[in-house]
């Protein structure tokens, strides 16, 4: 019986740590996974985060390659299960590790990693500190997995051209990290807004990030119009959503801080007087507002 018990907690727990790669169908022939909203865990194996692919006529687009080897695999196998068109390329659209951990796993297959520029310097600079860190978390379901830069690179705007599809790349800034990019599909009118958009939970200011060229991504990305955003985080959105929980946090935070360091107001007294209290109902919210604070009074402050 020991035995049997035994088993049955393998089980599982093997079912636990497991991310089921089951996509969404957003738009004709576009998919999305959509991540969890909460922390990184063994579970999720890394992908709080959402990611996604493009099947065309001529060929499948991978839109981020997952937190690890493993992942990566599971999003080929989930491809593989839909469509037999070859994955003809796989785009980073930042420089968080789950947007590209799994790069190894496609560049040793020939298939092409574009991001932009700023991305693969993004990459060079805590990749490897980013993998340390999976790792320490993953463990046996880390393995294998390797610091694999984008193989391409764009400075503004790129075209993918296949069969009648049009699949843009587009740099307004960056936001969240340095080369956050979006993904304009003009046909279906898709966004994969990659982190420039944050939903259904407290976006996070990180030490790379930067509140004001974020800001001008997201206009950016609303000037496209986009009749369906597949946001960094959340559920598939409108454009109101987004603005609402991406955009008006950030310009809460950055126009707090330009008038608390013009009118000389120290850190403390920065934070204490900041009225985000609007969005005190997103998950992660007590945890991120005062982290975010700070760093957008600094970045305030640097100006
Ligand atoms: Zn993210």
């Amino acid at each position: 019986m020991r035995g049997l018990a035994l088993i049955c907690l393998l089980i599982l727990s093997s079912t636990l740590r497991a991310w089921d790669a089951v996509p969404q169908k957003v738009a004709d022939g576009v998919y999305a996974f959509i991540g969890e909203t909460g922390p990184r865990t063994v579970a999720n194996e890394g992908m709080n985060a959402n990611t996604g692919f493009i099947i065309t006529d001529a060929g499948v687009v991978v839109i981020d390659s997952g937190s690890s080897r493993q992942v990566a695999q599971k999003i080929e196998a989930t491809i593989r299960k839909i469509t037999p068109q070859p994955i003809k390329w796989v785009i980073n659209t930042g420089g968080q590790d789950h947007r590209w951990l799994g790069n190894s796993h496609f560049a040793a297959q020939g298939i092409p990693v574009l991001a932009h520029e700023k991305t693969v310097t993004d990459i060079a600079e805590r990749g490897e500190m980013q993998a340390e860190s999976l790792s320490r978390l993953l463990g046996a379901a880390f393995s294998g997995t390797q610091v694999q830069k984008p193989t391409r690179t764009f400075t503004s705007r790129e075209t993918l051209t296949l069969g009648k599809e049009s699949i843009e790349l587009i740099f307004a800034g960056g936001g969240h990290t340095p080369g956050d990019s979006i993904v304009w599909l003009p046909r279906q009118r898709v966004a994969f807004s990659g982190d420039i958009v944050y939903v259904d939970r407290l976006l996070g200011v990180m030490p790379m990030s930067h509140v004001g060229r974020w800001l001008g991504s997201f206009v950016a990305l609303e000037a496209l119009q986009p009749e369906l955003i597949v946001p960094g985080h959340g559920a598939p959105a409108d454009r109101a959503k987004a603005r609402k929980e991406t955009h008006d946090y950030l310009l809460k935070l950055r126009t707090h801080m330009k008038q608390a360091v013009d009118a000389g107001d120290d850190l403390q007294k920065a934070i204490d007087t900041l009225d985000d209290k609007a969005f005190a109902y997103l998950p992660v919210y007590p945890e991120l507002r005062g982290p975010n604070a700070s760093r957008a009074y600094l970045e305030a402050e640097a100006e």
